[in-house]
């Protein structure tokens, strides 16, 4: 009982301290997005209290009438948003769906392949230390050095070579479009299942320019705060009934128990959000703010990886001014400018330095940026790692930083979030 700021001071503080750092920072981790108030509202709602296992109108507990309309508007809603017959929205993480998709499809011990970890693809494809890799027989493909490209010849091959169950595609630092059709073509002919991870790019998708993975992929998960711009969660989505059935059984009982009410009603609400016309103008404006913020970079003497981006996200080599990921993430965060270091292909530098940043325009979207801004965004990025240069390339440079600051809490007050 009682407000938080009387009852818990600590974390009411701690609370406080991150709205005013989302408030006054860049952010350009192209994982995150500023949800709406209402998402907020519906997620710290009373439905936090209910448990709820099973699925709607068939539950394990009485009283879940009125949970039973959240879950059933936040299916409903997502199907209709990309076109499909059947979704599953309880996963209470991205990784949760993908551990849903191999508990349905796989046994352990059979061969996945899917995109290495170093060339953009995501922990739950197979790599090494997850699940995916530890209890599955992972073998995974990379993308062309030379071009930054999925190499669709190279995907083939191992396919034919490994004979997989499952077929991955998707990542979370790829910035170009994926041939679904030509995976669906090369997992027809090994007799695999073709599994979409879109959890990058599903608001693209629903923004309607990016392509869908539909109808080529057999299933595909997502997660629904990256683009999608809801609350933190996953999803799973297949047109065939066969699956849908065992992705249910997978997700409950067979990974998780009482699925997150709450959340399910957070993730209704932005499926909402994304059904209206406002979000195709988001989409169409996360990917032109990214292509200006990528040739804004690239003008100031930075590669980009594959020479662009078709996305969200870019990847930065920062070689060409001699700098690690490190070193920027952290000279960017001194200047309020939020971003994560990344491996760029044949990255001299371990992962824990890395010679690349990964940057994208969900979150600065969102909160109002248009081209103008993000080439400011980027011309601010170049004084940072110019002036880092100066410095030595590993020592602070106080003064070109303390200046950035100033001019980024100058622009993100310009453009105000949750009120301030
Ligand atoms: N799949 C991809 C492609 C991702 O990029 C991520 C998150 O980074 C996930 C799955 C996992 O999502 P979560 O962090 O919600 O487990």
């Amino acid at each position: 009982t009682g407000s938080l700021a009387e009852g818990d001071k600590e974390i009411f503080e701690a609370i406080n301290l991150e709205l005013s750092r989302q408030q006054n920072e860049i952010e350009l981790i192209a994982s995150e997005n500023i949800v709406s108030a209402a998402v907020m509202e519906a997620q710290g709602s009373v439905m936090t209290n209910k448990y709820a296992e099973g699925y709607p109108g068939r539950r394990y507990y009485g009283g879940c009438q009125y949970v039973d309309i959240a879950e059933e508007l936040a299916i409903n809603r997502v199907k209709q948003l990309f076109g499909c017959e059947f979704a599953n929205v309880q996963p209470n993480s991205g990784s949760q769906a993908n551990q849903a998709v191999l508990m349905s499809l796989s046994k352990p011990g059979d061969t996945l392949l899917g995109m290495s970890l170093d060339a953009g693809g995501h922990l739950t494809h197979g790599a090494a230390p997850n699940m995916s890799g530890k209890w599955f027989n992972a073998v995974q493909y990379g993308i062309d050095t030379d071009t930054g490209l999925i190499d669709m010849d190279d995907v083939a091959k191992m396919a034919r070579e490994h004979k997989p169950q499952i077929i991955i595609a998707g990542g979370s630092a790829y910035s170009r479009h994926i041939d679904f059709a030509g995976f669906r073509a090369i997992a027809d002919e090994v007799g695999a299942y073709l599994w979409v991870d879109m959890a990058h790019f599903a608001g693209l998708v629903a923004g309607g320019v990016h392509p869908s993975p539909f109808p080529h992929a057999h299933v595909a998960t997502s997660t629904t705060h990256k683009t999608l711009r809801g609350p933190r969660g996953g999803l799973v989505l297949t047109n065939d009934q066969a699956i849908a059935k065992k992705i249910n059984s997978a997700i409950f009982p067979g990974l998780q128990g009482g699925p997150l009410m709450h959340v399910i009603a957070g993730k209704a609400v932005a499926f909402g959000e994304a059904l209206r016309p406002e979000f195709k103008t988001y989409a169409k404006n996360v990917v032109e703010n990214a292509q200006v913020l990528a040739d804004t970079l690239k003008n100031g003497g930075l590669d980009i990886v594959s020479g662009g981006t078709d996305t969200h996200l870019m990847l930065v080599d920062l070689r060409p001014k001699n700098l690690t990921g490190k070193a920027v993430e952290k000279a960017l965060g001194r200047a309020n400018i939020t971003c994560n270091k990344n491996g760029v292909p044949l990255d001299p530098q371990k992962p824990t330095i890395t010679s690349g940043i990964r940057l994208g325009t969900p979150a600065g979207t969102t909160r109002g940026f248009g081209t103008d801004e993000f080439r400011e965004v980027g011309k601010l990025i170049l004084e940072v790692l110019d002036g880092l240069r100066e410095a030595g390339s590993d020592e602070a440079n106080e003064a070109v930083e303390k200046a950035v600051k100033e001019k980024v809490i100058k622009l993100t007050s310009r453009f105000p979030i949750y009120g301030g």
